[in-house]
Formats: C-alpha cells, sequence, structure tokens
C-alpha cells in the first residue's frame, strides 16, 4: 500500500515536471482517453450562482476577503436566487451551484428553504459552496435537499495552508476533516486545489492528487492562482515568498494537473475551470476538456453581482447567462462531445481504477 503510494507520488512529480510538449501528448492522450472509458462523451454543465460575495475570512489569495474594503458587497435574495434557478432549468442546465463567500447572513433556515424550494420546484440537483460551515448547518441542508457540497481543501500541507489561512478566534476544524464528514452525510462531496500559490513545491501538488483519491472525492476543481492586487498574497510578494522547488501558476501545469486528476480519479466529475478560461480565453475550456475535464460551470450569476464577485481580477465576464450558456454549448459542440443529460452525479463502475497502466512513466529521465 505505502509503496503503491510512493510509486503514484513519483509517477505524479514526473509528470508534472515534464517539458517536453511531445511528451506531454502522451498525457493528454492518456487522460483524454481514461476521461472517455470512465465518463464518457458527455459535458456535464453546472449552473454557477454566486450568492453573496459578504465574507469573514481573511483568505490571503481571495478578492472577496473581508479586509478588502475596494468591494462593494451584495447577498442576492430568495426570488432572485430562485429566478437564476429557474432560469438556468430553461436552459437545460440539470444542476445548480450555490456559491457563496463566508456569510452568515446566508442562515442554516434561510438556505435549507431555499435548497427545498428549488427540489420541490425543478428536478435539478442542488451543489452547496458556501465555505466553512457547522456540522449542524450541513446537517439541516442535506435533509432539506442539497445533493452535493463544494469545498476545495487549497492545498494539503499543513504549514502553507497556515500561512495563506490568517488564524481566526476560533480554531476552525480542518477542511479535509469536513469533507470526510461531508461524505458521511450522503453528499457528493467536491473539493481541489489552486495550482502555483506561492510556496507550494512540486511535492506538495503532487500530495494533493493524492489525497483527491484516498478523499475518494466525486467531483475535483482545480485552476491556476491568479494574483489579485486587492490580496495581501497578489499585493505582498515579499511576505508570500516563492519556495525552492516552486509550482508555477500556468496554463500548462493546470492542465498537467487536470490530466493527473483524472488518470488518478477516474470517475470523478473534473470542470475545466473558470480561471484556465480566464488566463486562456480563446480555448482554455477546449483543451481543459480534451485534456481529462468532463464538466462547464457557465456563470448563471446575475450580471450586476457577477461583477463583484471579484475572486481574481478579469474572470471572464460573458454579457447574459443565456448568451453564455449558448456560447458555451456551441464551444462543446465543436469538440464533437455533447451536453450532459439529466443530474450528471458520479457513477461509480468496477472497470475504473486508476489508470497509470494506460501511460508510461515519463520518460523525462531516460531523455
Ligand atoms: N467561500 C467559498 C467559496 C468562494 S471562493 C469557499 O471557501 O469554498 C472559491 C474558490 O476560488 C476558492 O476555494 C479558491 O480555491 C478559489 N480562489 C480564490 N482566490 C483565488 C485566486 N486569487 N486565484 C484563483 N483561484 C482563487
Amino acid at each position: 500500500m505505502k509503496k503503491d503510494r510512493e510509486e503514484d507520488r513519483g509517477f505524479i512529480l514526473e509528470w508534472l515536471r515534464e517539458e517536453n510538449t511531445e511528451r506531454l501528448r502522451d498525457l493528454w492522450r492518456a487522460a483524454d482517453r481514461t476521461r472517455r472509458e470512465c465518463v464518457g462523451e458527455a459535458v456535464h454543465l453546472r449552473a454557477l450562482v454566486e450568492i453573496s460575495n459578504t465574507c469573514v475570512r481573511q483568505c490571503a489569495y481571495c478578492g472577496l476577503r473581508a479586509g478588502n474594503a475596494g468591494l462593494e458587497r451584495y447577498r442576492m435574495n430568495r426570488e432572485e436566487i430562485l429566478r437564476c434557478v429557474r432560469d438556468s432549468e430553461a436552459l437545460g442546465i440539470g444542476t445548480v451551484v450555490l456559491q457563496g463567500a463566508e456569510d452568515f447572513g446566508l442562515s442554516r433556515e434561510w438556505i435549507a428553504d431555499i435548497v427545498r424550494q428549488i427540489k420541490q420546484e425543478t428536478s435539478m440537483a442542488v451543489t452547496l459552496s458556501l465555505g466553512e460551515r457547522t456540522i449542524h448547518e450541513l446537517e439541516t441542508w442535506r435533509d432539506a435537499g442539497a445533493d452535493r457540497y463544494f469545498l476545495r481543501f487549497e492545498t494539503s500541507d499543513p504549514d502553507l495552508y497556515k500561512r495563506i489561512h490568517p488564524p481566526r478566534r476560533t480554531r476552525p476544524i480542518s477542511r479535509i476533516r469536513l469533507l470526510q464528514r461531508l461524505k458521511n452525510l450522503g453528499y457528493e462531496t467536491g473539493s481541489g486545489v489552486m495550482i502555483g500559490i506561492p510556496g507550494q513545491s512540486y511535492t506538495s501538488l503532487a500530495n494533493d492528487i493524492l489525497l483527491f483519491r484516498q478523499l475518494d472525492l466525486d467531483m475535483i476543481g482545480v485552476g491556476p492562482w491568479l494574483p489579485n492586487p486587492a490580496t495581501p498574497m497578489g499585493a505582498l510578494r515579499d511576505m508570500f515568498p516563492d519556495c525552492p522547488d516552486q509550482v508555477p501558476n500556468t496554463e500548462d501545469m493546470a492542465y498537467k494537473v487536470i490530466a493527473l486528476t483524472r488518470i488518478h480519479c477516474p470517475e470523478a466529475n473534473i470542470p475545466s475551470t473558470t480561471a484556465l478560461a480566464t488566463l486562456n480565453a480563446e480555448n482554455g475550456y477546449e483543451r481543459g476538456l480534451n485534456r481529462g475535464a468532463n464538466v462547464i460551470m457557465p456563470n448563471c450569476t446575475p450580471a450586476g453581482y457577477r461583477r463583484k464577485y471579484e475572486i481574481y481580477p478579469k474572470k471572464v465576464l460573458l454579457s447574459h447567462p443565456k448568451s453564455n450558456v449558448e456560447g458555451i454549448c456551441l464551444r462543446i459542440a465543436s469538440l464533437g462531445r455533447q451536453i450532459g443529460r439529466g443530474q450528471g452525479q458520479r457513477i461509480r463502475h468496477e472497470k475504473c481504477e486508476k489508470r497509470y497502466a494506460t501511460l508510461p512513466m515519463s520518460t523525462r529521465g531516460a531523455a
């Protein structure tokens, strides 16, 4: 078991360090094949509704952090949220993701009521992504009908985690422990990391990918760290130095992580993320989908609010959710893939063990 893990880590590390474009094609091909065999040709859409940018936390990388006085705060009301959900269903989307900053104005009962209403009125799956909340809240929302919960652990390195999340008055439960609790509550559970945050080493990123599998995650979202000048990590780089074995926050590194995640966790739902599409507006989505991803999350937040949900600058701003979704559908069709029908939940197959066998060890060393 331990030996397996060491081998996997070695394999992941070799590929994360691979720079040769020709050889990387083997990685893209293996990831794409695993994707096709294990989750098929469907690309599932998840309507992202960013319900509040009001936050109590001070995460060093995130533009929504409480300390960012330059950001005008909002919280959508119940009717606005339900309207977005209905509109998304009318566009043929099978899952809505209600995402928000850590806003205790989004109370346990208020969210539960909205979840119940969505489940009553629509046939959509509901994913919540509302940060670190109490077990009582998570239980209530699950009872109300929420299907999935998404919470990135950001990094598996405890020291780096501490550096980028300033201490709070009450010691929080670790995100990794929370993810296990979410699974026990019966949620489909999603997590992920940012790629290339200052201080993230190759080994630590390889450990993140190993942890995805260990947690048996149903959904895995990864994207490059994009410096936001309104945050300490974006503005005060002296305070967040690179480490000697620093991972770059590049587009290619993001594809490597997506591809290795697919090979390592073949059944997971893996989005081609907005952060990727922000780095490469022209074909970031497509490349992600061709290198292991099988999900896209069109932003269905009303434009006025979307502009204020500024986690990082220049988050792709398309005019209206409808044209946004239509554009994404065209792009998916151009790859010869189909839009997934239904809720697009994770499906377990016996045949989908991790797929290292489809790919030789990176031949970097043998060059
Ligand atoms: N508060 C919620 C969700 C909001 S942020 C939560 O904590 O889950 C959603 C994700 O955006 C974060 O988990 C983080 O991984 C990502 N993110 C935040 N700032 C970013 C940045 N500057 N660049 C890239 N991704 C970022």
